[in-house]
């Protein structure tokens, strides 16, 4: 207990290298500012396609070794990130990776779409109960794009806070990953004229499955220094992630930002103070009171406990 960091964030996510993409900037800020930095990876990712032609006869319908080579790639991905605890929900191979909704590997017996809730949440409790997070992040109701295992992530992860919560140790702000339109509007303009064009066939950016109106974002982290270690992150999963990958791309042509800011909404708890237009925070730990970050709260209890046996 008391070896605990004084701010410590755990993230849910449902695949091996949702947390580079999505969150992998924010994981490297807070992992180098000295945060203890949890992650949960909900399943193995083994129904991923593979882009590495020496290693395709790993896949689902042949050897189905995918997710075995997925945890070295974590691995690696969480070293570039500075970030040494990562789990898996339940144990490696608990979940299995479901599938694109609808195809039959949505019916797996493992599938973590077919998950009992509360079990698959009690793994997380028993997480939470070590970590003793003060922010959770993970994603919203449609699993940011409709993927049935972030769906399930959301679910699972909501589900733990509040037992956590019932039980004393619940986490004092929940985030959910988000991208502003206001940003994806800018990306779809400047790559319209791209013979590149991650936006070619969609017309209008409320046609895609994922923006937020930007008054409903509540942070912005700003990791832009950590924007190599992120791409390096990304890089650690080269078969989900081909090194041709327009998202490398657009790194290069606009560096760091695309890269290294990484938008919230908030979904429980306090907002804290923030700037600009809508009061965006810059901190996920923004507004929490000082005996809620840091140990002193944990630690005072242990020590009430010692002078009440003495
Ligand atoms: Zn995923």
């Amino acid at each position: 207990m008391t070896n605990l960091a004084a701010r410590r964030l755990l993230l849910v996510h449902a695949h091996p290298d949702d947390e580079a993409i999505g969150t992998g900037a924010t994981m490297a800020h807070y992992a180098r500012a000295g945060a203890q930095v949890t992650l949960v990876t909900c399943t193995l990712g083994e129904e991923g396609e593979i882009h590495v032609p020496a290693l395709a006869g790993l896949a689902a319908d042949a050897a189905d070794q995918l997710g075995g080579y997925r945890i070295a790639e974590l691995a690696a991905a969480c070293a570039a990130l500075g970030v040494s605890d990562h789990r898996f929900l339940g144990g490696a191979g608990r979940y299995r990776d479901s599938g694109m909704m609808g195809l039959v590997t949505n019916d797996h017996p493992r599938a973590f779409w077919q998950a009992d809730l509360d079990e698959a949440a009690g793994h997380l409790v028993e997480i939470m109960r070590e970590v003793r997070p003060q922010v959770l992040v993970t994603y919203d109701p449609n699993g940011f794009y409709g993927h049935p295992d972030h769906i399930q992530a959301h679910r699972v992860a909501m589900r733990a806070a509040e037992l956590a919560t019932a039980e004393g140790f619940g986490p004092a702000k929940i985030y959910w990953t988000a991208m502003p339109k206001s940003v994806l509007e800018a990306g779809m303009a400047a790559f319209g004229e791209s013979s590149d064009n991650p936006f070619a066939g969609i017309d209008r950016f409320d046609d895609l499955p994922f923006g937020t109106p930007d008054a409903e974002i509540a942070a912005r982290i700003d990791g832009t220094d950590q924007h190599a270690a992120k791409e390096a992150s990304m890089r650690a999963h080269a078969t989900q992630i081909p090194a041709s990958s327009w998202l490398y791309s657009i790194a290069g042509n606009f560096g760091g930002e695309f890269m290294g800011v990484e938008y919230y909404t908030l979904a429980a708890g306090e907002r804290g103070p923030g700037s600009g237009p809508y009061g965006w925070e810059d901190d996920l730990f923004a507004g929490l009171a000082p005996e809620a970050v840091g140990p002193a709260a944990v630690a005072g209890a242990d020590a009430l406990a010692e002078s009440g046996a003495r």
